[in-house]
């Protein structure tokens, strides 16, 4: 079977990166990148590091608002698919890609799986909500990180056929944490000693595009109690810059700032924090997973069972709410919510469903 893949930003690569070759084993697959980021830092990088094949189109369609992006996307994909004449198409997370190649798929009529289906933050303000919501009522397999996301899809009574396969990110981080932790030499390359710094990421559109949001954030920055390291994603650094306040961040006494770092790096630098900051969906996982108290910089997460079990807070921006639960004791348990590191193996299979079932024989 001919299986159209469509990515193009940071966390997508990375769950490509455990689907793509187990895919490839028994399907072909056209891995398109639709370019939406295409700095180096946020893309390339991942490719090499966790060997996820090299696109074999590439859209370089990146820049303007959501709607021209989309837009765009949806114009380039529309002939790619009439030339490819794909029998699926695969989709990750929630991104103007992530939508983008699902209506395309899904107005084309070719069978749509959706990998990440389910999350909901019910916050339709974030353009990641929209997205998500969109491909998973365009569908036909959805394949569900935990339980929560598939009782979200059956509350919405969505249409495909929804599976609980656990989450093929944390198939990525529980193959790599182990050999990122060995890398004890990763904060001191920053200047930063292992178990008394925090680990800052930020780049959510709610976030950083309201300057009063950004000045909130710098001002939460400023009050935390430890040696900061933040490797800052091109759009925070470009608003911040716009904003002024890229200097003022610069001089606050315990930051580090760094570009956007590579997968292992980043992963070691997780695992030796003493917590980490972020409003990233992926690093909220991540941390839990590496047993790192998250502090979420959002009202709201779509990794619930994270918040539940005390690993997480949701603090938005109140940098009181920050420091007290910076403060406040580890749980006890962390129990397994989003699968053992065997998500991908279970996408593929699901996959092979959409197979007529004449073609399934040996
Ligand atoms: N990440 C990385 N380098 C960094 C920051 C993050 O490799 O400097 C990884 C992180 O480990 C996680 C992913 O990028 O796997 C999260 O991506 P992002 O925060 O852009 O997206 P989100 O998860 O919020 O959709």
């Amino acid at each position: 079977m001919r299986v159209l893949t469509v990515v193009g930003n940071r966390p997508q690569f990375i769950k490509a990166a455990a689907v793509s070759g187990r895919l490839r084993v028994e399907h072909e697959e056209v891995l398109v990148h639709t370019g939406q980021h295409h700095d180096d830092r946020l893309s390339r990088v991942f490719f090499s590091e966790l060997g996820l094949p090299a696109p074999d189109r590439q859209l370089a369609i990146a820049g303007g608002s959501n709607t021209s992006q989309l837009a765009r996307m949806l114009a380039a994909l529309e002939p790619l698919i009439a030339e490819l004449d794909p029998q699926a198409a695969l989709v990750y997370g929630d991104t103007n890609s992530t939508l983008a190649g699902a209506l395309a798929a899904a107005q084309a009529r070719v069978p749509l799986v959706h990998v990440e289906a389910g999350m909901r933050s019910f916050d339709r303000a974030m353009p990641e909500e929209l997205n998500r919501v969109l491909a998973d009522h365009a569908s036909e397999l959805l394949l569900c990180s935990s339980e929560i996301a598939a009782q979200n899809l059956r509350a919405e009574s969505a249409a495909g056929r929804v599976e609980v396969v656990g989450d093929v990110m944390v198939d990525v981080a529980l193959r790599w944490q182990p050999a990122a932790r060995r890398l004890r030499s990763a904060p001191a390359a920053h200047g930063l000693s292992a178990g008394s710094y925090l680990l800052l990421t930020a780049h959510r559109a709610g976030n950083v595009d309201p300057p009063e949001r950004l000045l909130a954030l710098v001002e939460l920055v400023e009050r935390l109690p430890d040696p900061v390291l933040f490797p800052v994603h091109p759009r925070t650094r470009a608003r911040l810059e716009r904003a002024s306040l890229w200097g003022r961040l610069a001089r606050a006494r315990q930051i580090h700032l760094a570009p956007p770092l590579g997968y292992v790096e980043f992963a070691a630098l997780l695992c030796h924090a003493r917590a980490v900051l972020t409003d990233s969906g992926g690093v909220q996982k991540e941390a839990y997973l590496a047993g790192v108290p998250c502090v979420t910089l959002r009202a709201a997460t779509e990794w619930v069972e994270t918040v539940r079990s005390g690993w997480n807070t949701l603090v938005d921006l109140d940098p009181d709410a920050a420091l007290a639960a910076l403060a406040s004791p580890l749980p006890r348990e962390r129990p397994e919510w989003y699968g053992d590191g065997h998500a991908a193996e279970r996408c593929v299979s699901a996959i092979r469903s959409l197979l007529p079932a004449h073609a399934h024989a040996p």
